[in-house]
């Protein structure tokens, strides 16, 4: 286990302990959630090492890389990433004038949203830092995906978008990691970066039982203030942000789950229904999509 001592977004010292959280997916350990003194930025405490942080991974009950269990919770996250996929599409299409570009998906994880796009006529590559889905990837689509390192040796100012959908919040060298990216985007190029929202209302109603904490698989808990901050630092600004309107439902049954409800999937459709509305208003989405471009090229 390991201390942050730093705000990674202000520089600070002093953070607050918010919550603890309990891995209800894997370990059933208990994590820390503190809030920076300066500039509220939260982030998970007492985290595992890089090293030790694979283990954390290792759940059935974790969907995002396994893709073939069936149970009423996975086939609702499968709809919805499907409705997703022409949603994204659409949004990357736009952004590069209607044309087809190079797509780059950091943390591409079994390849769909990739060969969504390569279906639609994108060039495609992706990094992932599992060695059995870059293999996988390769396999089902013939899309070449990168480990870490060698991406950001190898492919500088080559992408049109590059594409982070909800893997920020876990990545241990994130500054290396902006600036990486900040490089592999052409003059023009932008990056699209996926993340929970810590000010939504499902994250400030369930506090420790917000799904989204995901300790310790989360080490960072953003909201838009703190991720414009962070961006800012490395020379990209935030130009368009957008809600993704299907996680306040997900987001809200599994945490009416982690409170031990029985009835979580009535009462997550009902909150994630008033989490919607809210939004509407408050324009504070359960999950947003936050769309940079380099400094220079505005
Ligand atoms: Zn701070």
């Amino acid at each position: 286990m390991e201390n942050i001592n730093t705000c990674i977004v202000c520089g600070s010292l002093k953070s607050l302990k918010l919550y603890e959280c309990i891995d209800k997916v894997s370990s059933n350990e208990k994590f820390n959630i503190v809030c920076c003194q300066e500039c509220s930025f939260q982030y998970t405490q007492n985290r595992p090492t890089l090293l030790e942080a694979g283990k954390y991974y290792l759940s059935d009950k974790y969907v995002s890389h396994t893709d073939n269990k069936k149970s009423f919770i996975i086939s609702l996250y499968r709809t919805i990433r499907n409705l997703n996929l022409k949603w994204k599409l659409k949004i990357i299409n736009k952004l590069n004038g209607n044309k087809n570009g190079y797509i780059l998906d950091y943390g591409c994880g079994l390849g769909n949203f990739l060969s969504y796009c390569k279906e639609n006529g994108w060039l495609t590559n992706g990094m992932d830092i599992s060695e059995e889905a870059r293999r996988e990837v390769k396999k089902r689509y013939d899309i070449n995906v990168y480990e870490n390192k060698e991406l950001f040796n190898t492919n500088k100012n080559k992408y049109d978008i590059i594409t982070l959908w909800h893997v920020l919040e876990h990545v241990y060298n994130i500054e290396e990691t902006i600036e990486g990216l900040k490089n592999s985007i052409k003059e023009e190029g932008y990056i699209l970066i996926a993340l929970p929202n810590n000010n939504s209302y499902e994250a400030l109603k369930y506090k420790e039982n917000w799904d989204a904490y995901d300790v310790p698989r989360h080490i960072w808990h953003f909201n838009k203030k703190s991720v414009e901050k962070l961006f800012l630092k490395h020379g990209l600004i935030l130009i368009d942000t957008k809600p993704m309107v299907f996680d306040s439902y997900y987001v809200s049954i599994r945490s009416e789950m982690h409170k031990g409800n029985k009835f979580h999937f009535i009462y997550g459709m009902f909150w994630g229904f008033i989490s919607h509305l809210k939004a509407i208003y408050s324009k504070e989405y359960s999950s947003q999509l936050y769309i940079f471009k380099k400094n220079e090229s505005i």
